[in-house]
């Protein structure tokens, strides 16, 4: 018996003791597990780009926007309290395509061959693109959202991009390209992209393998269709009017004096007009587009010229604010699931914008120039583990450097080299950037908004640029005495010196980009019509061709062709 006792006693000692030893070794394997884990996301952290489409500075209240205490945007805010805020992120050429090229290839325009929106063709997809790089280096890949880029995405193992009016995307039901087929999708686009994106997370965030995810909303763009709940949010409020909303364009006749993007370019469509039920087809554009034609004044019966332009600013921006409440709104969301899924501290998160925008500055909507509110992208990034929270950062920095950078903080190696430079340095508090400049070149000319084609240099200080198309307009500005770019002092011998210099250093920059070259070749580019971004069925019509007619040429002024 006693020995019967002291057996069975030995057995359990033996069998807690075996089981310990497991319990030990699992628990050592689980830990490697976890470090291995942590070493793999500290050297390829996941990845999310969200880029909103036409979304300014001034709309968001991290950046000390206009309208931050009447339109917060808690959830952006949020980003720049816990990540780095940057001011001078620069759009190279701003406007939608073209600036979605340089992001993915990290080159200007003139090296990916993508220059313009209208008669811009296809994005080439034979071309090196950073999610490309991604996919090869073991990331999970997806795209969300706006392309608009024509061509395949390549680089993605998912992608679900807007694939109605022109790529530009609908706000409402929405038809989205779900890996190559066509997929109408009921509700407001801005929350339908989120969910996307949220539920491919969700799919694949127990493989261990890092993830990049392009998160690409349509809004805030034109036609600015808020969703229902925030249609009539802001009637009783008289929005505030930027300081310069009543520019005369002294000095900048033939360039900014002679756009079609002022307040009297806004259309029926823009302004929430109830459409009459019977119009198709044809019909049905026109009578939504009235308004962006030279001549074709929409507003109320009664109203002054000046009532009437103040009307159309009100509704305006408040569509424009009521968009962006969504894409804030959405931005928390994701935020959240990174909270409840325990993927805060290993995820890059970047907040942007593919240019930015004028909201009635120099009576303006749109973009295009570079003049400050369309140049400068909002750039914010929050990655816990390297990025000092509450942070700035004021260096002059670009569109083309993101590839580079997003490569190198996820510590991919590529031979492929871009125009564009890393910022992560910078990025991770670890050194200062001496750039203080950046090049410009827009082309699209004279649709949309009539803008003059123009090059020029962008420094801490100034900006210079030529509008060279069918005027030759130089234009100097001293952003410390100007900051609202309201005084050309291009002949003002004050500045003969500085003015002499920079054109020097934009002359040293359009050599180091390889786009020095003859202005007829520049003009030939503004000529060219690459073709349609998607193609059109035989019936079908640009709406640019509808609304300006069969026979409508675009007319040179007196004063041009100097
Ligand atoms: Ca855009």
């Amino acid at each position: 018996m006693k020995n019967i006792i002291y057996y069975s006693l030995t057995m359990i000692s033996l069998l807690i003791l075996l089981n310990l030893t497991a319990c030990h070794s699992t628990n050592n394997k689980k830990t490697e597990q976890a470090q291995q884990t942590t070493a793999v996301q500290d050297t390829h952290p996941n990845i999310i780009y969200i880029m909103a489409d036409d979304l300014a500075m001034q709309a968001i209240g991290a950046y000390n926007g206009r309208y931050k205490d009447i339109a917060p945007t808690p959830n952006i805010d949020r980003l720049a309290n816990e990540g780095m805020l940057f001011k001078n992120m620069t759009c190279t050429n701003a406007i939608c395509g073209p600036s979605r090229a340089c992001i993915l290839t990290g080159d200007y325009s003139h090296i990916n061959g993508y220059y313009k929106n209208e008669s811009g063709g296809k994005f080439n997809d034979k071309l090196w693109t950073f999610p490309q790089e991604f996919q090869k280096n073991n990331y999970q890949t997806a795209l969300f959202g706006k392309w608009h880029l024509g061509s395949e995405p390549k680089g993605f193992d998912m992608y679900k991009y807007h694939n109605s009016a022109n790529q530009q995307g609908e706000y409402w039901n929405p038809v989205y390209n779900e890996n190559g087929k066509n997929v109408k999708e009921q509700g407001y686009a801005t929350n339908l992209t989120t969910q996307f994106a949220i539920d491919w997370l969700d799919k694949i965030k127990n493989k261990q393998k890092p993830f990049l995810m392009l998160l690409q909303y349509k809004a805030p763009h034109r036609s600015w269709q808020p969703d229902h709940k925030y249609e009539h949010i802001w009637d009783s409020i008289e929005m505030p009017y930027p300081e310069n909303f009543n520019d005369d364009y002294k000095g900048r006749e033939l360039t900014a004096g002679d756009t079609e993007m002022t307040m009297d370019y806004l259309s029926r469509r823009d302004m929430k007009l109830k459409r009459p039920k019977n119009l198709k087809g044809r019909e049905k554009i026109k009578w939504d587009f009235y308004g962006v034609k030279k001549a074709e004044i929409v507003q109320p019966e009664g109203m002054s010229k000046e009532q009437g332009r103040k009307w159309r600013y009100q509704k305006f921006i408040k569509s424009y604010l009521a968009c962006v409440k969504s894409v804030d709104d959405n931005i928390g969301k994701v935020l959240d699931y990174l909270d409840q899924n325990g993927l805060t501290d290993n995820t890059v998160i970047i907040l942007t914008s593919d240019q930015g925008f004028f909201l009635g500055e120099h009576g303006f909507f749109d973009k295009r120039f570079i003049y400050e509110e369309p140049l400068h992208m909002p750039f914010i990034v929050r990655y816990p583990k390297k990025i000092k929270a509450k942070s700035t950062n004021t260096n002059i920095v670009k569109n083309i450097d993101i590839a580079a950078t997003l490569l190198d903080i996820a510590n991919i190696n590529t031979a492929h080299k871009t125009q564009g430079k890393s910022f992560k340095n910078e990025l991770f508090g670890q050194s200062h950037s001496e750039n203080n400049a950046m090049y410009y070149h827009y082309y699209e000319f004279p649709y949309w908004h009539h803008v003059q084609p123009h090059y020029g240099i962008r420094t801490d200080k100034y900006t210079l640029a030529h509008f060279y198309y069918n005027v030759d307009v130089w234009e100097f500005y001293d952003l410390t005495k100007d900051p609202m770019q309201m005084h050309n002092e291009i002949d003002n011998p004050q500045y003969a010196g500085i003015i002499k210099h920079l054109k020097k250093r934009l002359q040293e920059l359009m050599e180091k980009y390889n786009d020095d070259k003859p202005l007829d070749e520049f003009r030939k580019i503004t000529d060219t019509d690459f073709g349609s971004l998607v193609k059109l069925d035989k019936n079908e019509s640009s709406v640019e061709k509808i609304i300006s007619g069969k026979n409508y040429k675009y007319k040179k002024n007196k004063n041009e062709n100097k």
